[in-house]
């Protein structure tokens, strides 16, 4: 079993290539909910929901987000109530958000609600929330702290950002099964998600870095791999670059390590950054380089095929060795 860490978009398109090449039964996602929100009244999981509309073959891979094909036509109708209309939620995607807020009112935890949607939807992989308990991301800007998707969605990102916390972190647990699929994964992935505000959360979780460490403590090496967000100095896409500034880390593949330092085995970065890989290497750190941006659904599979083929080849469908691209040695 594979365990992978991951947010939405850059995590998503990952997973849509892990699915391609390896059977989905043995995936178990811990997904990011510091960017949850309360929308119309309705609990909106963004991560959970990017996860699972890919594992179910319904995410809009145009977007990167929600369902394909869906029509806004309740959006425009809240906004002609005068209602707020900066997070986009489509017509299909709102089933999602309500049948959810349907289960958590019925008392069902967010991980019993994720499970009951995902069994609806035929997603075979498994998805954990990182928490049942509520953890905010907040983004400290000059004018107040917002939540993630504020200063996301409805602020485009355009606001200085002064710092990082994630409210309510330290009096959570992970979610039934996190500590577990960690411990006794064949190999854990850190998806090419964002390293503060997709997977800073879910390591600020108390019990999930414990539970990495022991991971890396067990003999076969590598098996705790990282693929970065960043390529060649920015994110692909996104804030990634200026939220690993204002937590003091530098925007570059030596920022991704130095995140995960504590207990990453292997990074797989892009040939862009071969040598900052280069130098990475001499620190000890094993280092991979190839092409890790994801524009088709080859190179998601490519990309996915790849560190699998580094850290549990015995998963893949398909068990012909993948050609590296680039020399992987430390
Ligand atoms: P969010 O919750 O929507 O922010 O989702 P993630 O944190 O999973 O995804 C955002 C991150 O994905 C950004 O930091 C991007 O740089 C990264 N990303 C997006 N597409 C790609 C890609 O094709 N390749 C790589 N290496 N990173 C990507």
């Amino acid at each position: 079993m594979i365990c992978v860490l991951s947010g939405g978009t850059g995590g998503a398109k990952f997973v849509d290539g892990l699915r391609q090449v390896m059977p989905a039964e043995e995936i178990t996602l811990v997904v990011n909910t510091g960017d949850d929100l309360l929308w119309w009244g309705l609990y909106v999981s963004p991560d959970i929901d990017s996860i699972t509309y890919v594992l179910s073959g319904m995410l809009s891979r145009e977007r990167g987000w929600g369902v394909k094909g869906d029509t806004f036509l309740c959006l425009q109708a809240m906004g002609q109530l005068g209602e707020p209309t900066w997070f986009h939620t489509g017509d299909r995607d709102l089933a999602m958000h309500l049948l959810r807020s349907r289960l958590l009112a019925e008392g069902k935890t967010l991980s019993e609600a994720t499970a009951v949607i995902s069994q609806k939807l035929g997603v075979k992989a498994r998805i954990l929330p990182m928490s049942d308990s509520r953890v905010e991301t907040r983004v400290d800007t000059p004018i107040g702290e917002l939540s993630f998707e504020e200063y996301f969605v409805q602020r485009w990102y355009q606001d200085p950002v002064n710092a990082v916390r994630f409210a309510g972190a330290s009096d959570a647990e992970p979610a039934p099964g996190v500590v577990d699929a960690i411990t006794s994964a064949d190999a854990v992935i850190i998806a090419p998600s964002n390293p503060i505000t997709s997977i800073g959360p879910i390591l600020a979780v108390p019990g999930i870095h414990n539970a990495l460490l022991q991971a890396k403590a067990r003999i076969a090496k590598p098996k705790i791999a990282a693929i970065s967000p960043i390529v060649g100095n920015a994110p692909v896409a996104g804030p990634a670059g200026i939220l690993m500034q204002a937590q003091g880390l530098p925007c570059s593949i030596a920022g991704v390590a130095h995140a995960y330092e504590d207990f990453l085995d292997l990074l797989v970065c892009d040939t862009r950054d071969a040598r900052a890989a280069d130098m990475l290497r001499q620190s000890g750190l094993r280092v991979h380089c190839t092409r890790t941006v994801m524009r088709t659904a080859d190179d998601k599979a490519a990309l996915a095929r790849e560190v699998l083929s580094l850290i549990s080849p015995d998963l893949l469908k398909d068990k012909t060795p993948a050609v590296p691209q680039v020399d992987s040695q430390p």
